[in-house]
């Protein structure tokens, strides 16, 4: 079956939330100058109901622009093509890029990338570093590391977005030094823990709390730390969960607040 269609996606960002200092602007899709975010709740592919899809794809790439996917592939082959394969099923369909320059290292069996908007070679090198260390630590941990790739992509505006293989991180968020050893592993480790074992949202996700774990508290234990860490965790149940704001791990979807992380993450 064979299905053509058109369509022009450029939904603006959503206006700075408000209530909760760490939400991101949003948009369900655009394509635009700057770049290109297209998700599942963009419906830029066919759309068959719910549960997982494997996909291969295949598009055309503006000059000087790369475009990312999850799996194994090409962000631009040189010429004018990128091409990606999810060599397994996915929750969606993620498209993202734009002008950006690639970065790549060996990371064991697999690859590292860095995209970034601006020239910047330490900046890459340091990821691609990391990149190289985590996944053999948890390599070690947990067992191989399950995509080709991973790469960390500079997004066009702030996000701290996770997703099979690639890590969408905002301009300003990239530079801070703090990241490489608390949001970056804890994206990489969501390879294994959301990203190829899927959470059933309908039974609660379980792989926050996993992952917070074995990257946020395994980083600070490593540092000697973690007991620092434990008590910050039930200083911040204390603070925000407060009377009638409990509820059951297993009823956690996604944190909105303090008092959802607080009972889902840590
Ligand atoms: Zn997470």
């Amino acid at each position: 079956m064979t299905v053509t269609y058109r369509g022009r996606i450029h939904e603006p960002l959503s206006d700075p939330k408000e209530e909760y200092t760490r939400g991101f602007r949003e948009t369900s899709g655009i394509i635009d100058p700057v770049g290109v975010f297209l998700a599942g709740a963009t419906f830029w592919y066919p759309y068959f109901g719910s549960g997982l899809v494997a996909f291969s794809l295949d598009t055309n790439v503006p000059e000087q622009w790369h475009l990312i996917s999850q799996g194994d592939g090409t962000s631009n082959d040189g010429n004018g093509r990128a091409r990606w394969s999810s060599g397994g099923p996915m929750d969606e369909i993620y498209l993202v890029g734009g002008p950006l320059l690639r970065y790549r290292a060996a990371a064991g069996a697999t690859t590292g990338l860095v995209y970034l908007r601006q020239p910047d070679d330490g900046l890459a090198q340091r990821y691609l570093q990391a990149t190289g260390q985590y996944i053999e630590m948890y390599r070690q941990l947990i067992g191989p590391y399950p995509y080709g790739k991973f790469a960390l992509v500079e997004n066009f505006w702030e996000t701290g977005y996770g997703m099979p293989s690639f890590t969408l991180l905002g301009p300003t968020i990239i530079r801070f030094p703090f990241i490489i050893t608390s949001s970056y592993p804890h994206e990489i480790l969501h390879n294994w823990w959301g990203n190829s074992v899927f959470v059933d949202y309908a039974s609660g996700n379980w792989c926050e709390g996993l992952t917070a774990y074995l990257a946020d508290h395994l980083m600070q234990e490593q540092r000697g730390g973690g007991a620092a860490f434990r008590q910050s965790s039930l200083q911040r149940f204390r603070d925000f969960v407060r009377e009638g704001r409990d509820f059951p791990l297993a009823e956690f979807r996604s944190r909105h607040d303090a008092a959802t992380e607080a009972v889902g993450l840590r």
